[in-house]
């Protein structure tokens, strides 16, 4: 059994008065989720969301991690400085980190073995792009994703790692994959894992959909049996919002 994982990515947004305020609205309305809660927020918020978040069941997270030490890499956050602020979650290869600020296959896979190795938890994310798509690319873009993003991970880390499957299209769109078709496409990076991993990791690895999931339809989305939970933008700055699509079971 995976127990579904409902994250929010809150990207560029929220100060440390507005993320207090945040999350000790939204600990009282999400404390008896069935799924694990987690926030992922700018580096700037980690310590005041661990504070608000202590005692809860809410986990927090970073948006991003790079993969060396220390060094001459300006704006760059290292893993330990992370594991420091006891992070428990971190986003890696969002679309728009990889649309934006040349993301590819490769540093993906750096930061993950990095976060790894740090104990702090993998969100990794793939997802193809409308012209990819519409272009029947899907499969082959996904299949590239997870083959060289996560070349080199043993059955232990898959323990750790959550795949996001977020089609770019659909993210802060408002446009969102059917249910059905979400589920369909998550089988098949699942089919992958069995194909080029294990059919275990295929079995435990837990796979999300992201993509402009909100309260309308979460319900349907989470009942698909491939999903194991959202990567949720818009709708995790909104504490109601937010708590509505964590209790999506109730
Ligand atoms: C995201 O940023 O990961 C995301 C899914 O955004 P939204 O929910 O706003 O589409």
């Amino acid at each position: 059994m995976r127990t579904p994982i409902i994250a929010g990515n809150w990207k560029m947004n929220k100060t440390m008065a507005e993320t207090k305020a945040m999350i000790t609205e939204l600990a009282p309305k999400v404390k008896d989720a069935n799924a694990e809660v987690v926030l992922c927020v700018p580096y700037t918020d980690i310590q005041t969301a661990k504070r608000a978040a202590k005692g809860t069941n809410i986990k927090i997270g970073a948006e991003n991690v790079h993969w060396a030490e220390s060094g001459a890499f300006t704006g760059e956050v290292s893993a330990a400085m992370l594991k420091e602020l006891k992070c428990d979650y971190v986003i890696i290869g969002h679309s728009e980190r990889r649309q934006y600020f040349g993301e590819t296959d490769e540093t993906v896979n750096k930061r993950t073995q990095a976060a790894l190795a740090a104990k702090i938890r993998p969100i990794v994310c793939v997802g193809e792009t409308e012209e990819e798509r519409e272009n029947g690319l899907t499969e082959k873009v996904l299949e590239r994703q997870i083959v060289e993003g996560l070349k080199g991970f043993k059955s232990k880390d898959f323990d750790k790692i959550v795949i996001a499957y977020e089609p770019v299209w659909a993210i802060g769109t408002g446009k969102t994959a059917t249910a059905t078709d979400a589920n369909t496409t998550i089988g098949y990076i699942r089919h992958l894992l069995a194909k080029k991993f294990h059919k275990s990791i295929a079995e435990k690895t837990r796979i999300q959909y992201g993509g402009s999931m909100n309260v309308k339809n979460c319900k349907e989305l989470m009942k698909e049996e491939e999903i194991d939970g959202g990567l949720i933008g818009g709708a995790s700055l909104k504490p109601d919002d937010f708590a509505f699509i964590v209790n999506y079971d109730k």
